[in-house]
């Protein structure tokens, strides 16, 4: 018989229970430090291999001062959402700057890199209309894809030919076909196949979106990402990226033609109705992309120390930038493993579903220009002594 319960949210506690016995409860843990390669931890000091301040950025006295002297000149608060009354100069020049970075005619600044690849998807696609998206795209595609109520489809990840075989197949039956995936993977470290991937968005006449989250600042011999590393800048008409990994600040952008953006910004769900970013962020911003421009041995760095714990550590280790999964497969056993490198001065955070598939469980080791050559060998050798 059901037993009526006054408590409508009875149900958490069987829920979390269920949850934390397949060890996948989490904690927020409050980081006491703010250096790019320590991290301290309940009082003690680490070297942090779990952050995506791959330049080192975050902490950049520059890059502070520009967000101080704008929020005295400006308010912190940006009040309003963009289109009301929260765009301010800082926003604008913003802008610029990012379409200048990335050679499109135009460039749009969100809130965060979620709601820019959400609201993007959300804008090009209807529910006459199709999403494709690799399996291991970051979850703000998927929701992108739900908001739209477009029809959503899954390709295997980096998978080209079969994303080819799909749309031969179906193409015919949707209005706009949209094909979303990232740049450089977030929790495997891998890059798609770009140049395949464009071929086969031109061949069936779909839009190619490449989420460059984690390889802005990172990628490409400027730095404008996989697709410039690919050398398909042109070929990619919607790339999207965020403010809040390399650049060190918070926000998400969106860079292409003058119509995708005047579209975007009169369709995008998460741009309309959410408040502008802080203006002194938008700066803070604006001088990390001018220091990621005029600074690029910070890049060659992050790409040397990679280089060389990929070759320190044992086997072949997946992927090509900086960061470096290390598979497990079972979330204990990776917690555990996890808190033996904690044990050992080393934070490597555990990465576990829904983040990555069931059963893929796996440590994720990002690297930072600040990170030096002392650390891979400590990384490497400890890392060694657990397997
Ligand atoms: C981190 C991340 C985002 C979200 O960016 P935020 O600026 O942190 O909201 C989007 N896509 C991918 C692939 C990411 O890794």
């Amino acid at each position: 018989m059901h037993v009526p319960d006054d408590n409508p949210l009875h149900w958490i506690e069987a829920d979390s229970e269920a949850w934390s016995q397949r060890g996948l409860e989490r904690r927020l843990r409050v980081v006491e430090n703010a250096s790019a390669a320590r991290i301290t931890l309940d009082g003690r000091t680490l070297i942090n291999f779990g952050s995506n301040d791959y330049l080192g950025l975050a902490t950049d006295a520059r890059v502070i001062e520009a967000a101080c002297r704008t929020a005295r000149d400006f308010g912190w608060g940006a009040t309003s959402s963009p289109l009301i009354c929260g765009w301010r100069a800082p926003h604008d020049e913003l802008c610029e700057a990012l379409a200048e970075f990335e050679g499109t005619a135009a460039a749009l600044v969100f809130p965060s890199g979620f709601a820019a690849n959400s609201g993007v998807l959300a804008a090009l696609a209807t529910p006459a209309d199709v999403v494709y998206l690799d399996r291991l795209a970051h979850a703000c595609l998927v929701a992108g894809a739900r908001i739209s109520r477009a029809k959503l489809r899954v390709f295997p990840h980096n998978d080209a030919d079969r994303l080819g075989e799909i749309l031969t197949r179906e193409r015919s039956r949707f209005g706009r076909a949209i094909i979303a995936t990232e740049g450089l993977f977030s929790m495997d470290g891998d890059i798609p196949p770009l140049k395949e991937l464009c071929a086969v968005a031109e061949q069936h006449q779909a839009i190619l979106v490449v989420d460059e989250a984690h390889a802005t600042g990172v990628l490409g011999a400027n730095g404008r990402g996989a697709c410039e590393a690919a050398g398909v800048l042109e070929r990619v008409p919607v790339r999207v990226g965020t403010l809040s990994k390399a650049l060190g600040s918070i926000g998400g952008f969106v860079a292409g033609s003058r119509a995708l953006i005047d579209l975007i910004l009169n369709r995008a769900p998460t741009f309309l109705f959410s408040t502008a970013l802080p203006p002194a962020a938008a700066a803070a911003a604006r001088e990390s992309l001018r220091i990621l421009r005029s600074e690029p041995d910070r890049r060659t760095r992050l790409h040397s120390l990679a280089e060389s714990l990929r070759q320190a550590l044992p086997g072949p280790v997946p992927g090509n930038g900086p960061i470096i999964p290390w598979p497990v497969g079972d979330s204990g056993r990776t917690i555990a493993l996890a808190n033996a490198l904690s044990d050992a001065g080393l934070f490597v955070p555990a990465i576990r579903p829904p983040t990555v598939p069931e059963g893929t469980a796996r440590l994720r080791i990002s690297l930072t220009a600040a990170h030096d050559l002392d650390q891979m060998q400590i990384l490497s050798q400890t890392l060694r002594d657990y397997i």
